[in-house]
């Protein structure tokens, strides 16, 4: 095993504990996975977040076929629908967080924009989000519909069931879901109010300074 393969493994214990101790992910809900040159590193099926064992993180091949450790999360193919159209990504964050999943039952929302740019750090992180149809769990269809929107999408809703981010780096996909959950936590508050939005020139600002730079440098905007 590579040193960065290991490296990878204990980053994906060290953010899986960091969100559950946080109560963003409960029992054994929430995967993680990494796209390595040769294959994937993903969360085992039935694991819980605040307790992984790098060693037994599910190592896969190109194809998705295991080659060790516990048999991989059975939502992988999410994660690989995703991946698939943003060759640039190669983290996927996915969890079943309150207030986003809340988002995700709401009816009247713009499924090609479910959440309005509140705060400048929503822009940063992740952007507008997409919200597919309702499936029932391990319905095959969800990763079609993640496949249509993934290009132009770096977070998405799953209907009724929860968010899912993809980014360059762990680091960055953890911080955007956690942001998402945020924005999401401010948007269910508002409800019933008329919050001030950010302006689409202040929206393209943002874009202009922080999104267009951090795809130049490959840093963190904050
Ligand atoms: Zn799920």
């Amino acid at each position: 095993m590579s040193a960065n393969e290991t490296s990878l493994r204990e980053q994906i214990a060290y953010f899986g504990r960091s969100i559950f101790e946080r109560g963003l992910t409960a029992g054994s809900s929430g995967n993680i996975s990494v796209r390595l040159d040769d294959g994937w590193l993903m969360t085992p099926t039935n694991c819980c977040l605040g307790n992984l064992d790098p060693v037994e993180i599910s190592r896969l091949d190109q194809q998705g076929n295991l080659l060790s450790g516990q048999p991989p999360s059975k939502e992988f193919f999410l994660h690989e629908a995703f991946l698939n159209r943003r060759p640039h990504d190669r983290v996927i964050v996915h969890l079943h967080s309150t207030y986003s999943t809340a988002v995700a039952c709401l009816p009247d929302v713009d499924p090609m924009d479910v959440l309005p740019p509140l705060t400048p750090y929503s822009v940063m992180r992740f952007g507008k989000v997409a919200l597919t149809p309702y499936r029932r769990p391990g319905d095959k269809r969800l990763g079609d519909d993640i496949a249509k929107v993934a290009a132009d999408y770096r977070a998405v809703l799953l209907s009724n069931h929860g968010p899912i981010v993809a980014a360059k780096t762990l680091e960055a996909a953890v911080y955007a879901i956690e942001e998402l959950e945020e924005t999401a936590k401010l948007f269910i508050l508002l409800q019933g109010l008329r919050p001030r939005l950010l302006t689409q020139d202040q929206v393209d600002e943002l874009n202009q300074v922080f999104v267009a730079k951090e795809a130049d440098d490959g840093k963190s905007c904050c």
